[in-house]
């Protein structure tokens, strides 16, 4: 199970905290389309909502109504085919109904959790990953720990990527693993305190920014105020796919502007890989900083000769080859009246299965471009990813199949060239070892235990 998702959690007395939740999810909504959930704790019990759909389809008055309280967490689910639907909905809530979670990551290995539960004499069948954690914060609270301590306790079973918004009857939690793969950050509103996957729900909710949460580190409030402490040593690590496609450009990570960091990667691209091209075309809407800093770097003229349907979600994640072909369709139309006889730079930011790409390459070729150099912001994605995005499987990476070459012939491209590894780094003005680039590189920061087999190094290496 694969998860780019959002999360965010709110402690305010006096605040409508579920309304806010769901503005927070709103601005989050790009990180998880398959479905949303809301979690209150009123001092008393907890109150939960999730359904299948968008944010703004999931919610309705009535439902926001019933979530009361002063403390809220929340969840925006993102999907693969195999794993759709209701039951993986998020905030899990745990079966006595004291521990609501919202995860954002995956834990390639839940050995440790399942191992911990069968000796405290839960049941663990069918459980997943975040259902485990719930269940096992739960057992510690249940031997009369209080919240923060019952995480702190769990924390050396969780293996893997996450970040988490906990709540319990009175308190919010939130935590980070030691490598801090999923970005996490700590806002102040109105006296109360706000966790978010991404800074740009804090402009939607009126939240001032105050810092990230630190990799391995616990954030604990409650009536008694914030409480901060490391539970882990803690090495920065952040997927550095976060600012190549996950993030919103008007997020900050790492104190660097998404949307500038993109901007960047279009520059770099102009330098590496300069094209005599008559007109840039970004693929929107991950493509648009980087085409932008390509063009003002090479002087070429950008065009949005690229129209995209704004209402289509999710077309990555269609299961069968001809619907996914017709998502295209759906989703991207070009404009003859720009391309007829042009030679044309197209800027994505990655490749993946490339499936999407060569449909793209064929459309601007149908609409009349006489040359389509497809320029790409990342590195070839060459390894599955472990910790939370949608690359199940190695072998539908098609860069770990295919040599550039040959990835160049499949796609129908005049040229096709990937922005180098150095010049993505470079590009967030950051040093290389505060990322995950596991999906270019194959370094995994974390154990991946039984997982590990999975992969293979070298199919790839071919140039
Ligand atoms: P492909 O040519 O590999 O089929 O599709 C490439 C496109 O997928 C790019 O436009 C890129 O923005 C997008 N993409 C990359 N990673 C993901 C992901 O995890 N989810 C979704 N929905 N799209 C992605
Ligand atoms: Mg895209």
């Amino acid at each position: 199970m694969k998860e780019k998702c959002g999360i965010f959690g709110i402690y305010g007395r006096g605040l409508d905290v579920a309304r806010l939740t769901f503005f927070g999810l709103f601005a989050l909504q790009h990180r998880g389309q398959e479905s949303s959930g809301i979690a209150t704790a009123d001092g008393g019990g907890i109150n939960c909502y999730k359904n299948v759909g968008l944010v703004t389809q999931v919610y309705t008055e009535e439902q926001m109504e019933k979530l009361k309280g002063h403390i809220a967490i929340g969840h925006n689910r993102y999907s693969t085919s195999k794993d759709t639907g209701l039951t993986h909905a998020q905030p899990v809530v745990n079966k006595n109904q004291r521990v609501a979670l919202a995860h954002n990551g995956n834990l390639p290995s839940t050995a440790a959790l399942e191992e911990f539960l069968k000796k405290q004499g839960r049941e663990t069948m069918g459980m997943n990953d975040s259902e485990l954690m719930a269940e096992a914060i739960d057992c510690h609270m249940q031997s009369g720990l209080s919240s923060a301590e019952a995480v702190k306790k769990s924390y050396a079973l969780f293996t893997g990527a996450f970040c988490l918004t906990i709540l319990t009857a009175d308190a919010l939690v939130a935590v980070r693993d030691s490598f801090g793969i999923r970005p996490l950050s700590l806002g102040r509103l109105n006296g109360g305190y706000v966790v978010a996957s991404e800074t740009c729900a804090f402009h939607t909710v009126g939240a001032e920014f105050i810092r990230e949460v630190a990799p391995g580190e616990m954030i604990v409030v409650s009536d008694k105020g914030l409480f901060s402490t490391q539970i882990a040593p803690g090495k920065q690590k952040l997927d550095i796919f976060e600012f190549v496609y996950f993030s919103r450009p008007d997020s900050v990570m790492l104190g660097k502007s998404v949307y500038e960091v993109r901007r960047s990667c279009g520059m770099r691209l102009a330098k590496e890989y300069p094209v005599k091209a008559d007109i840039v075309v970004p693929v929107p809407e991950t493509g648009v900083p980087v085409a932008v800093g390509y063009a003002q770097a090479s002087g070429l003229p950008l065009e949005m000769a690229l129209v995209k349907n704004r209402y289509i979600h999710r077309t990555f994640i269609q299961p069968e080859q001809h619907s996914r072909d017709l998502g295209v369709k759906l989703k991207l139309t070009p404009l003859p009246e720009i391309l007829r006889g042009k030679k044309v730079v197209v800027i994505d930011d990655s490749i993946v299965r490339g499936t999407t790409s060569r449909q793209i390459v064929a459309a601007l070729f149908e609409a009349g471009a006489a040359e389509v150099h497809f320029l790409v912001s990342s590195p070839p994605v060459k390894f599955p990813d472990f910790y939370g995005i949608d690359t199940p499987n190695q072998k539908n990476l098609i860069a770990s199949q295919k040599s550039v070459p040959e990835i160049e012939k499949y796609l129908g491209a005049t040229s096709l060239y990937y922005l180098s590894l150095e010049g993505l780094i470079a590009s967030t003005g950051l040093p290389k070892d505060v990322f995950n680039t596991s999906c270019f590189t194959g370094e995994y920061p974390i154990d991946l235990h039984e997982r590990a087999k999975e992969i293979v190094y070298a199919v790839h290496d071919r140039v």
